[in-house]
């Protein structure tokens, strides 16, 4: 069990978020790595489904270590895949930002990824997080919580997914929309594992126990909880961290509530990535992957995760302010990149099972 408060996070802690790390912790920063550096002829086009202000410190200190000008387009990751099929082999992309396997997986079907092989990459970053061909890079990792209220729901009733279909739950679920991707891939973890029958009994056994029909995004479902408008919620555990490191507000949302982590006993809990690709109309790919390379340094993983409160992926990252509330706990080892072949029926037997 995970307790829920943090009323005494100092402020001064939280200001620190999303601030560049010490120059200390990377003593080469004041120098360009990049012999070619300094040159202005070198420019890489970011497309980011990410929208954090530590987001500009992260493109700054590249282009401080390597001399690379940085240029972002931020945009929802719909929106970025519909951008670069109307710019087709046109686009100016060099890297893709997004968050979910699911969303990297579908930049990767509509052929705007390329892959890369890169020794420096392969050895940061875990098989189960990268695509196997190098389409693309988990770099910061992310959970599939329930979020409840322990003045309703004991632990035991909540901590498997599987908890989530019983009857007993009836009327006590509050989702978000199954459009999003972050169900998408839930459920398509479930698919793998447990097969298209077991995860179509579940999807509806849940779908029956919802407390009102899908709205809003995570934050939306946990302040739910809170609000006494459900007893339960599935969320991304990065929200509820946000919460409990936020506004006094907040804070006292968050401690309304409990984080359960389901199947430490089973299989795990399903875990998903934000992740970037090597665009397949780079005309810079070394210059991409060099980028993708310092998302993985100590530096590139704090400046990735300190606003968002994701997990790094490199050990010797320091953890995000906040994160030591949800520290440990068993994660699926299931393989992200075959999320993306159970999508389509994902959303199909979400269809089936009304969870719109
Ligand atoms: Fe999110």
């Amino acid at each position: 069990m995970f307790r829920a408060f943090i009323a005494t996070a100092s402020l001064a802690a939280l200001v620190a978020c999303g601030q560049p790390v010490s120059p200390a912790e990377n003593p080469g920063a004041a120098e360009p790595a990049d012999p070619a550096a300094g040159t202005t002829s070198q420019v890489l086009n970011i497309y980011s489904a990410r929208h954090y202000d530590s987001d500009k410190a992260m493109y700054a200190k590249f282009e401080e270590e390597t001399g690379i000008k940085v240029n972002v387009r931020e945009s929802g990751a719909p929106e970025l895949l519909e951008t670069m099929k109307a710019e087709g082999a046109d686009s100016p992309a060099d890297v893709i930002i997004v968050s979910d396997a699911g969303a990297l997986y579908q930049f990767q079907r509509e052929g705007f990824t390329q892959p890369i092989r890169s020794d420096a990459l392969e050895a940061a970053i875990p098989e189960q997080l990268r695509e196997k061909d190098g389409h693309w890079f988990g770099l910061a990792k992310r959970a599939r919580v329930i979020v409840y209220d322990p003045q309703l729901l004991p632990l035991e009733e909540v901590d498997t997914y599987a908890d989530l279909a019983e009857d007993r739950l009836r009327g006590e679920l509050c989702v978000r929309s199954s459009t999003n991707i972050y169900n998408l891939s839930l459920l398509g973890e479930i698919i793998g594992r447990l097969g298209s029958d077991a995860a179509e009994t579940w999807a509806k056994g849940v779908a029956s126990n919802f407390a009102r029909p899908p709205e809003g995004g995570d934050t939306a479902q946990i302040e739910a909880v809170a609000a006494g408008q459900c007893a339960a919620a599935i969320v991304n555990h990065y929200y509820w961290v946000r919460l409990a490191t936020g506004t006094t507000e907040e804070r006292l949302t968050a401690a309304k509530t409990l984080v359960s982590f389901p199947d430490q006993d089973a299989g795990g809990t399903h875990i998903n990535v934000t992740g970037a690709a090597v665009s397949s109309t780079s005309r810079s790919p070394d210059l991409a992957v060099k980028f993708i390379e310092f998302l993985t340094t100590p530096d590139g993983q704090a400046l990735l995760t300190s606003e968002t409160k994701e997990y790094p992926i490199v050990a010797s990252a320091p953890v995000p302010e906040g994160l030591e509330l949800l520290a440990n706990f068993k994660q699926s080892d299931f393989p992200l990149s075959e999320l993306g072949a159970h999508q389509a029926e994902a959303q199909a037997i979400f269809d089936r099972a009304g969870w719109n």
